[in-house]
């Protein structure tokens, strides 16, 4: 099996967005010192509008200037050591402003869906130019902000221009049309890959783009109520280390806790507790690729634990990979 470990590093999207430190330095050192005893390397999909806003602010407020050098300089540092470092877009920091203390967020328009076309166009190739800058790597991959890539043929052009080749966004069965948010992947490809051309839901072999689906799983209500009670039992183990809140998912925690929520596979939390099992159900389906999700400002002591043991298990059986490591070859 060929295991991706890819993580959204990011802040909150909610109010308070928590801090850098907690949300983003902190977890992700921790996670880097895994990698290097585990000797694996990972993916980190950079929401780039927050580093656009880092740069927009640097020089207005001493508090940004020192956030801007924290994060620049750990993405300098994941590079060095062998991380890829790919392009991870939520548009709604067109909105945000920073008013010298904290971030003030607006996620009105949360999905690049929601804005026009040319500035569809924009939005992706500035991005893609600002992540080029800051890594100096070739970006040629992509995961949406909040799995919202859809429909994708308002999206196809921007992705041509600037060269992305592979897309990592969909999740098997995956559906949630609330709020800010829209994807539905209820109708897929019975594959671990395929190519695309103006719909990542459907396989055109002679499309110009690849999508590496997240594994998924069907997560039971016993499973969210022993998730929620450990929070509060044991805060030390089970508690995020990030220090914000998402957007609110209207509707999403009662439905998590009465009729249980097919998501994507997670290594945050207690969800690391699940990725043997979703490894085993991707062998049986004969499935080569096994992706999974997880973000540094959701980590856990316990996760981080169990991550480690979760590589120590399967590093010599399966190979750990980038998406880095495969793109010339696509
Ligand atoms: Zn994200």
């Amino acid at each position: 099996m060929k295991i991706f470990i890819t993580y959204d590093y990011e802040l909150f999207f909610g109010h308070p967005t928590g801090s850098a430190e907690k949300c983003i330095i902190e977890p992700t050192n921790q996670i880097l010192a895994i990698a290097e005893r585990t000797g694996i390397k990972m993916v980190f999909f950079i929401d780039t509008g927050y580093l656009k806003q880092l740069e927009n602010y640097r020089n207005q407020f001493p508090k940004v200037a020192k956030e801007h050098d924290l994060v620049k300089e750990q993405i300098q540092n994941l590079t060095t050591k062998g991380h890829d470092c790919q392009l991870h877009i939520h548009p709604h920091w067109e909105d945000v402003k920073h008013n010298g203390e904290n971030w003030e967020m607006n996620t009105s328009r949360y999905k690049l869906d929601d804005f026009n076309d040319d500035e569809i166009v924009k939005i992706v190739q500035e991005y893609h130019t600002i992540l080029s800058r800051w890594t100096n790597q070739p970006i040629h991959s992509y995961r949406a902000g909040g799995w919202c890539l859809q429909p994708f043929n308002r999206i196809e052009k921007a992705f041509l221009n600037v060269g992305l080749k592979i897309d990592s966004t969909v999740f098997r069965n995956g559906k949630f049309t609330a709020g800010n948010y829209y994807y539905d992947f209820t109708d897929i490809p019975n594959k671990s890959k395929w190519k695309f051309q103006d719909d990542l839901c459907k396989e055109n072999t002679n499309g110009a783009f690849w999508e590496y689906p997240i594994s998924n799983h069907f997560y039971k209500p016993l499973f969210f109520w022993r998730l929620f009670i450990l929070g509060r039992l044991q805060p030390d183990l089970h508690k995020p280390i990030g220090d914000g809140f998402p957007m609110p998912s209207p509707g999403m925690r009662k439905t998590m806790l009465t009729k249980g929520m097919n998501l994507s596979a997670g290594v945050d939390g207690y969800f690391v507790t699940k990725l043997d099992k979703i490894i085993k159900q991707n062998k049986a389906k004969g499935f080569e690729e096994t992706i999974i999700i997880g973000h540094p400002k959701a980590n856990t002591k316990f996760a981080l634990k169990r991550l480690e043991k979760f590589i120590n298990k399967h590093k010599n059986k399966d190979t750990f990979l980038t998406f880095q490591s495969i793109a010339e070859e696509l």
